[in-house]
């Protein structure tokens, strides 16, 4: 008889000492402003539907066209999985972000396990922001390259760090930061972060998983709203938030991508994105090109949520985006506060441990563009209620 029953039942066990059991709950019409979860409706202040775009009919639509084309793209990009959609897909968005070239990938998170493990290798050096996605922490992991981690947003850290590989010799030197972060919904400092890069010949990596879509002329991305486009290397994001759909893109110089497509474990050896994804993105894309007015319409409405939550008394940390967070500190309050809330209809899933660091449980909003004045009001209400009912205002 193996260990492992033993061995599983005493990790759990730890895992709930801690106040870090998780349990995946159903949402059922989780591309609307209002779900149904557990047989109840609620306000959906926990999508990444930004603009609402994963509900809309033409992007529907063009999934079921799409799914003309076989259910499956049947192998991976290398064998038979590369459709002449993708590669026009692929054109188009190499042109829209002023690229030379883009890469499909099937998801975020691969893209940057990818990229970071086939870019990075043992004697190069990264620099990467403390709070950054778990998949560059996982990409720079598995490259095995020297990590520098530096503090959140923190410039003369980063400097200290690229001063220290410099003594140390270590030539190939590569930057990543988020551009908007997912937990606290602050934004990178690429202006200066690019400062640096320059001052000592580094390259940067952005991903723009939550930009993507939201800012910038066309909804370029955030480095494009910061007008310092040109001077990120790799542009990374995701289809999977504002676009509505699922998968991800890399975009920059044709040399760069060529190599990817050479050495990039997580695209050469995944089945390529289905027909279905494809269309539905080719049609996403149009949209977000024309996305102004829901653009502008998340803007107003995440200025006017966070700036309520600020006048009640929440902390809402750093937050300038459509991701507000509110600091409740306690794995355990957070979680009493998110129960609270979904008894009252608001659906808001509470942020623990190991997701941000201990003592920084909190609740997370995030807003979408077609939610109603009404649905806002209503939430903001309930929330300012429940906060003071457990003194976290
Ligand atoms: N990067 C960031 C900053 C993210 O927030 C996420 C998604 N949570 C990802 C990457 C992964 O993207 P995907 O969900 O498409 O795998």
């Amino acid at each position: 008889m193996s260990t492992w029953d033993e061995e599983i039942r005493q990790r759990m066990a730890a895992i709930r000492k801690q106040g870090r059991l998780r349990e995946s709950i159903t949402t059922g019409e989780a591309a609307q402003p209002v779900v149904v979860r557990e047989g109840k409706r609620l306000i959906n202040l926990s999508s990444n539907n930004y603009l609402g775009l994963a509900g809309h009919p033409a992007i529907i639509s063009a999934q079921q066209q799409g799914a003309e084309q076989g259910a499956g793209a049947t192998a991976s990009r290398l064998i038979v999985g590369y459709s002449p959609e993708t590669a026009a897909l692929e054109a188009q968005l190499a042109t829209y972000k002023g690229c030379e070239d883009a890469l499909i990938f099937t998801s975020g998170y691969t893209a940057n396990v990818g990229v970071l493990s086939a870019l990075l290798r043992r004697n190069d050096g990264v620099f990467s922001d403390r709070l950054n996605h778990a998949s560059i922490v996982d990409g720079i992991r598995l490259s095995g390259a020297r990590p520098y981690r530096y503090r959140h947003r923190d410039l003369n850290h980063l400097e200290a760090q690229l001063k220290e590989a410099d003594r140390l010799g270590i030539r190939n030197r590569l930057i990543v930061t988020d551009t908007v972060f997912s937990m606290d919904g602050d934004i990178a400092p690429l202006r200066e972060i690019i400062h640096l890069k320059e001052k000592y010949g580094a390259a940067l990596m952005v991903d723009d998983a939550h930009g993507s879509g939201v800012f910038g002329p066309e909804g370029k991305g955030t480095a494009y709203q910061l007008g310092v486009a040109d001077g990120v290397d790799l542009h990374m994001g995701t289809f999977s938030k504002a676009y509505g759909v699922y998968g991800a893109y890399v975009a920059g110089k044709k040399e760069w991508l060529h190599y990817l497509v050479n050495t990039c474990r997580s695209l050469i050896y995944t089945t390529a994105l289905p027909p279905t994804m494809i269309a539905g993105i080719t049609t996403s894309l149009e949209l977000i090109r024309q996305g102004e007015d829901l653009r502008r319409d998340l803007a107003e409405k995440s200025s006017m949520f966070r700036n309520q939550l600020r006048q009640a008394g929440f902390d809402t940390g750093e937050s300038m985006t459509q991701i507000v967070p509110i600091m409740v500190g306690g794995s355990d309050q957070t979680l009493q506060y998110s129960r609270l809330l979904s008894e009252r209809g608001v659906l808001s899933v509470g942020i623990r441990p190991p997701t941000v660091p201990d003592g920084e449980a909190r609740l997370r909003f995030s807003l979408m563009a077609t939610m109603k004045e009404q649905e806002l009001q209503e939430s903001i209400t309930v929330i300012v209620d429940t906060g003071r009912e457990l003194g976290v205002i």
